[in-house]
């Protein structure tokens, strides 16, 4: 309004014509003055229509429109930067403690190309003020620029066009063309009005129900969404301090005597958590020469090398050991007497291929690689510092890789009665006679059945209606059969109310189809899930984003803070120690080499080491018809396999999915005794994109279990030879006679 006075009543005219004589007299860089002017006017919010015609009535329609587009694209790059470098993080601090602002955002992130695309071809949203709003959002710099550019051109041209009209002295009244011209641009903005509305509320309907999803993952557990009182297991109580493999074990991973070292001035990296995923960040970061510091507050190693993977596997190992001792008749074999299981020299080997292998994950190795490592508990100080010990470590770039500890369910008398869980239950000497297990995932059929063969009497207690509730049922049965073979008791459906100790005994009341029992034993062992270390970490001081399910990322593993990056346990389902090695390496590439890997494209195996093994890979029948698949499935049976029988291993099965378009291998589960082995090859044909042919074209040696997926390959060759091609290749043969 104050120009349009100011055009009337100024000398307005004079005025420009004296400016238009001058950037004339400037020559050829007239235009370039003119361009950046465009930017500096726009990052001072004025407004642009007026500057973009008038670089039509200088510069006329060609340079006129090089102009405008290069200066108001210069102007909007610099307003969006000047918003995010200044006022972005405000925003991320602030909708930290929003979550519905913080999935919107979000999305906004993803979305950004479209959403700037259809806001700049809308005649709605101010050009300048959109510029500085964008700038405060997730859109990523590059998607903005290119959208921006795109989206400008339009209104642009028409505004460079009445400009130059004007100069030209053009007939006041619009040509046809250009007529039609502004009705076309009325319609595409009314368009991308509609749309640019469409999409935003389609985004915050998906941010609310991201909400609720997040809202309801705390309800079932029961917990508070974050237990600032909670205080991890202390590693004195994961290790025998006075045995001498774990002195070992404690000289490798908690040297008794480490001095923390003064922090650098400021660190490329700082990675708070040495468990699989913080030591592979910090060495792959080490070896690619940025400086790094690595803080753990318990053992290196974190779960996988103390109280997980490697002490299980070293205890299975020895329970199937003690199995085929126990078993050997069958096979020809007769023992001079009952093989007798040693429990005490089963802990004692495992403590000391424990402490063996600590090597890998010692302080020493890693300050040799060149880093700084800090005993101590890690908490965000600030949005750029970490503090441990006491002393501030500045980074650049950050890494959460906390991990996960095992959840403890809420039964009432269950933490007076005394339980162990995976972090204790290592330190045992002495076999418990009678061991009650609680959950029946992994880690709960993995110990239930080790501990039966070492000679507990077994009891495994899951609510669930069957063991390893996310496997197919028909591969969890075979698992099912042989631990009842071998002894174990397994109630499902048993809900506990109520633990308790006394006369010597534990006791666990449960209900079991709205029936009273209980059973006695004399050790309890909890297995019931995994909770992510999300607590006491400092999270909202960063503006970092989390939910009972753990530290929120992206797919590039990116947490809300732009600067920090979680890996391993503490952001994802897939809680396996590969899963962990290959985020942590899609972090150090992301974080500090600009990357743009993505977890997402990685194809994750696994397997639960009992005997059989169940190993799994890719989708299950179920989930790839949801994603869209036209399902095809091939099983071969292990009863089949040559190998299989000679070993007596003949319980278990191979399963392979294909698309039936494309003979794509989706996914695929085995059942054997040594499944995790043979997954292998399954994992390479999916992450390689292979067809199901390619199972019969290699060549697999003979006899070996892995034979079973041979089979299946041939099997699918064999659905290609139809009636006609039959007939066709009689024909033919006999051609040849
Ligand atoms: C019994 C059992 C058996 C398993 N067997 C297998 C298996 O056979 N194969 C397999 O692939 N996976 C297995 N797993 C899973 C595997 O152990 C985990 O997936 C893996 O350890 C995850 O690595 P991570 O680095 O994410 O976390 P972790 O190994 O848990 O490491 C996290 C580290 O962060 C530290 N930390 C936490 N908070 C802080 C803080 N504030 N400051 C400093 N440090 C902190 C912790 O002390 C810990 O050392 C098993 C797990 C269990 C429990």
């Amino acid at each position: 309004m104050a120009m349009a006075i100011g055009f009337f009543f100024l000398p307005v005219r004079q005025w420009f014509a004296v400016f238009e004589a001058y950037v004339h007299s400037l020559g050829v860089i007239g235009p370039v003055i003119y361009a950046l002017g465009y930017a500096v006017l726009t990052v001072l919010l004025f407004p642009a229509s007026f500057v973009t015609l008038g670089a039509g009535t200088i510069f006329g329609l060609k340079m006129g429109f090089v102009v405008a587009v290069v200066g108001a694209n210069l102007g909007a790059l610099c307003s969006f930067l000047l918003a995010r470098t200044f006022l972005r993080e405000k925003v991320v601090g602030w909708t930290a403690s929003h979550p519905r602002f913080r999935f919107l955002d979000q999305a906004i992130g993803k979305q950004g190309f479209k959403i700037v695309l259809l806001c700049r071809l809308s005649p709605i949203f101010p050009f300048i003020l959109l510029n500085y709003f964008l700038g405060l959002t997730a859109v990523r710099t590059a998607a903005y620029v290119l959208a921006n550019l795109l989206g400008m051109l339009p209104a642009m041209f028409l505004f460079v066009y009445f400009g130059a009209a004007a100069r030209d002295a053009l007939d006041a009244q619009p040509s046809a063309a250009t007529d039609f011209y502004q009705q076309v641009l009325k319609y595409v903005g009314l368009l991308a009005t509609l749309a640019v509305f469409v999409v935003v509320t389609r985004l915050a309907r998906k941010a609310l129900r991201a909400v609720e999803q997040a809202q309801e993952g705390s309800v079932v557990t029961g917990e508070p969404r974050l237990n600032e009182n909670f205080s991890a297991v202390p590693f004195d109580r994961m290790v025998l301090i006075d045995d001498p493999h774990d002195k070992q074990l404690l000289e490798n991973c908690r040297p008794p005597r480490w001095v923390n070292p003064a922090p650098a001035k400021k660190y490329n990296l700082v990675v708070i958590g040495a468990g699989t995923a913080g030591l592979v960040s910090a060495a792959g970061a080490a070896a690619l020469g940025a400086k790094v510091a690595l803080v753990e507050r318990n053992l290196l190693g974190g779960d996988c090398l103390n109280v997980g993977c490697v002490p299980s596997k070293s205890i299975l190992r020895a329970a199937r050991a003690a199995h085929d001792a126990m078993n050997s008749v069958p096979f020809g074999i007769a023992l001079p007497g009952k093989a007798e299981v040693n429990f005490g020299a089963v802990m004692e080997r495992m403590r000391k291929l424990r402490a063996d292998i600590s090597r890998h994950d010692s302080v020493e190795r890693f300050t040799k690689l060149g880093m700084d490592v800090f005993i101590g508990s890690g908490r965000f100080a600030s949005r750029s510092s970490i503090e441990v010990d006491g002393k501030r470590l500045q980074f650049d770039r950050a890494v959460i890789a906390t991990g996960g500890r095992p959840k403890e369910p809420p039964i009432q008398g269950l933490r007076e009665a005394g339980y162990y869980t995976n972090e204790t239950v290592f330190t045992l000497t002495e076999l418990p006679r009678r061991l009650a297990v609680i959950g029946a995932g992994p880690i709960g059929c993995e110990l239930a059945q080790a501990f039966q063969r070492f000679g507990s009497a077994v009891t495994l207690i899951t609510d669930g209606s069957g063991i390893l509730a996310k496997e197919d049922r028909d591969a969890a049965d075979v698992l099912h059969r042989q631990l009842e073979k071998d002894g174990v008791r397994i109630i499902t459906g048993g809900k506990i109310q109520r633990a308790e100790a006394k006369a010597g005994e534990k006791q666990l009341m449960f209900t079991i189809n709205d029936q009273a029992a209980a059973v006695g034993c004399d050790a309890i062992l909890v297995a019931v899930g995994r909770a992510p270390n999300i607590e006491n970490l400092g999270l909202e001081e960063a503006g970092i984003g989390y939910s009972i399910r753990g530290v929120e990322v992206d797919e590039r593993l990116r947490t809300t803070h732009s600067r920090v990056f979680a890996a391993g346990d503490v952001c994802s389902r897939y809680q396996y120690t590969h899963a962990a090695d290959a985020m942590a390496r899609i972090v150090v590439a992301n974080a500090l080499f600009l990357a743009r890997r993505k977890v997402t494209d990685l194809v994750i195996p696994w397997c639960t080491y009992t005997d059989p093994e169940i190993a799994h890979v890719g989708y299950y029948e179920e989930s790839a018809r949801a994603a869209g698949f036209d399902v095809t499935t091939l099983v071969q049976r292990l009863s089949d396999i040559d190998r299989a029988r000679l070993d007596g291993e003949t319980q278990g099965f191979a399963r392979v999915h294909y698309d039936r378009k494309t003979a794509r291998i989706l996914g695929g589960t085995i059942v054997a005794c040594h499944a995790g082995e043979m997954i292998g090859e399954l994992t390479l044909a999916i992450t390689a994109k292979q067809k199901i042919g390619m199972l019969s074209s290699t060549i697999h040696p003979y006899p070996t279990q892995a034979e079973a997926l041979h089979k299946i390959g041939d099997a699918y060759m064999r659905t290609k030879l139809t009636a006609t091609v039959q007939v066709i290749f009689k024909k033919w043969l006999a051609w040849r006679r």
